[in-house]
């Protein structure tokens, strides 16, 4: 039996599993939790607080172990991490369908999951973790430039040089923060309470440096925005001090935001302690306290962004609701500083636009380098897509497999779908290439507090349009469909879904790939055309889409 921390994803072009997908689904399972990607494998966790890849190493044995005999018309079906059932379905049915976390509403909240969770009946999916299609901090890199990039057109004239970002957490998503941050021209200053993840940003090349203080973090992130450099500076200390004794000293950055696990207030946010207090320990004697002391922490993480935001830098929300954590802790106007969505991405979710990643089955980084190239001649028109594939094959680190993502859109996604099924048909690829995305992504997800949030006709909590997409993957042949609740923004808070396919060079493939892949970017159209956004619906009539109710 493997040992917990040895796991890594076979390569090649050979599987042991009856079919692609079974192969795909496998190594994609055993790559969350190659300790390269996985935030802390040892434990099943992936990224994102608690995310996991399966319920328990029994549960993840027994997957593997399962997808080995899948037969290419079999379905395996995953309750929140244990797989409970081989079925026979059909050859263009979905191999594994997946769910994870969900309660019914009127429990849905952290309280119930904990005792399910300490009972060995659920686990928290996160978004990618539990789906199988994380790919390493890079996956939420393109995506954080997009935002970063979207806040330096809205505010600062197309750049980010000559600016501060202040944020916090440097975990597998946040860890994406400073290099964004600079690929967008800026300096940001990187609050971070757990020396160990500053140190895997240095070492991955997401983060330049580490300031022993405040005064030094301050007095180098000055003079690197004096000069225009870009720059990015990792500082050990803890976001509910730190952002508050910015105020203090009068210093106001150029824009102020955050990426701690705020979304799980027991386990993912870590409130200011004495230096010798072992905070595990509370954790364990005394929840209720602990629970009180983290939202305390993040009423005064958030009173400072409200205060900065007062004096000057733009305030927003980065999809992790701490704002909500500090609504709760008595901080009434918490919410006086917008979301990430509204203020900078809504309009790329209008065009189905949202995070397309895919992964090199072979292990061998010169196939994504020829999808990289592929898809800069595919898309010669798409500036944002040239200028980030082209530095991204420079200068990114691969974290496991070799993977890639970029934003693509509506009769996009398909049509690079279509693509690499060709490369990998003709040997241009050494092996199938695996496509997926987040379930943060333009029609998949129902969360009023960061990808629903203000919808133009009050819609943010409708939780329909994630259904619709799960069911919509599985009926266009889609290589696993996922079904989650609370990724992002925690228990309660929102519902999502995820589709991945794989391109293997067959003609059943090619198949698929034209369905799910058109059909699930399409959802993203339809739920903000519905919504009545008329860019939306512009992108509905020119691409052909059929909206009865809209008369389109
Ligand atoms: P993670 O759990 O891997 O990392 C969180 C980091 O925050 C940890 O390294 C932790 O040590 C640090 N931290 C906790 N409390 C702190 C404090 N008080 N001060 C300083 N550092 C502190 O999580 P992640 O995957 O990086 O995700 C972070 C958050 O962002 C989550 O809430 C997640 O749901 C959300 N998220 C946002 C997006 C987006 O696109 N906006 C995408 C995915 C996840």
């Amino acid at each position: 039996m493997t040992t917990p921390t040895q796991i890594r994803a076979p390569r090649g072009p050979n599987r042991t599993a009856k079919g692609w997908i079974q192969e795909a689904a496998k190594r994609m399972l055993m790559n969350n939790l190659d300790p390269e990607v996985a935030e802390h494998p040892e434990d099943l966790i992936v990224y994102g607080g608690r995310g996991k890849a399966a319920r328990d190493w029994p549960s993840f044995h027994k997957i593997v172990e399962v997808l080995d005999r899948l037969e290419n018309d079999q379905t395996l079906l995953v309750q929140s991490g244990k797989p409970v059932a081989v079925l026979t379905t059909h050859a263009l049915a979905p191999r594994v369908l997946i769910a994870n976390s969900n309660l019914v509403p009127h429990w849905a909240n952290w309280e119930t999951f904990d005792k399910l969770d300490q009972a060995g009946l659920m686990m928290y999916g996160q978004m990618t973790a539990g789906s199988w299609i994380y790919i390493g901090t890079q996956g939420i890199l393109q995506g954080t430039y997009e935002t970063f990039a979207s806040a330096a057109n809205k505010h600062f004239g197309g750049t980010l040089k000559h600016t501060i970002t202040v944020t916090a957490g440097l975990g597998g998503m946040g860890g994406a923060q400073p290099l964004a941050v600079k690929l967008a021209g800026g300096v940001s200053i990187n609050i971070e309470v757990d020396p160990t993840r500053i140190q895997k940003r240095l070492d991955t090349r997401y983060l330049d440096t580490v300031a022993p203080d405040l005064d030094a973090a301050l007095k180098l992130a000055k003079d690197a925005k004096r000069e225009g450099q870009a720059l990015s500076i990792g500082l050990l200390g803890n976001a509910a001090e730190i952002v508050p004794e910015l105020v203090r000293r009068g210093f106001t950055p150029d824009l102020v935001t955050d990426q701690t696990s705020a979304h799980d207030p027991m386990w993912g946010y870590l409130p200011p302690a004495q230096a010798d207090e072992d905070l595990g320990e509370l954790r364990r004697s005394q929840p209720e306290t602990y629970l009180e002391r983290a939202r305390a922490g993040m009423a005064e993480h958030v009173r400072a962004m409200l205060e900065l935001q007062k004096r000057g830098a733009v305030a927003f929300d980065y999809g992790n609701n701490l704002r909500e954590q500090a609504r709760i802790a008595g901080v009434a106007n918490a919410f006086d500083y917008p979301g990430f969505v509204p203020a900078f991405i809504r309009d790329s979710f209008c065009e189905g636009r949202g995070p397309f990643r895919w992964v090199a089955l072979s292990g061998d980084p010169a196939d994504i380098y020829a999808t990289d190239q592929a898809l800069l001649e595919l898309f010669t028109d798409d500036q944002r897509l040239q200028s980030w594939l082209t530095y991204a094959a420079k200068e990114i680190a691969f974290q496991g497999l070799p993977a890639r993502i970029c934003w693509l859109g509506y009769r996009e996604r398909d049509r690079a779908a279509k693509l690499f099924n060709e490369m990998v048909a003709d040997g241009r690829l050494s092996a199938p290439i695996v496509i997926g995305r987040d379930h943060l992504d333009a029609g998949s997800v129902a969360s009023p507090y960061r990808e629903t949030e203000a919808m133009l006709d009050g819609s943010d909590a409708v939780s329909d349009w994630p259904l619709l997409n799960f069911a919509v993957g599985v009926a266009s042949g889609a290589g696993w469909m996922s079904f989650h609740h609370g990724g992002g923004v925690g228990m309660g808070y929102s519902q999502h879904s995820g589709l991945v396919a794989v391109a293997d060079g067959s003609e059943e493939a090619a198949w698929r790939l034209s369905r799910c892949l058109t059909n699930d970017p399409a959802m993203g159209v339809i739920r903000h055309a519905d919504a009545g956004y008329t860019l939306a619906q512009d992108v509905a009539r020119e691409r052909g889409l059929d909206l009865p109710s809209l008369g389109i």
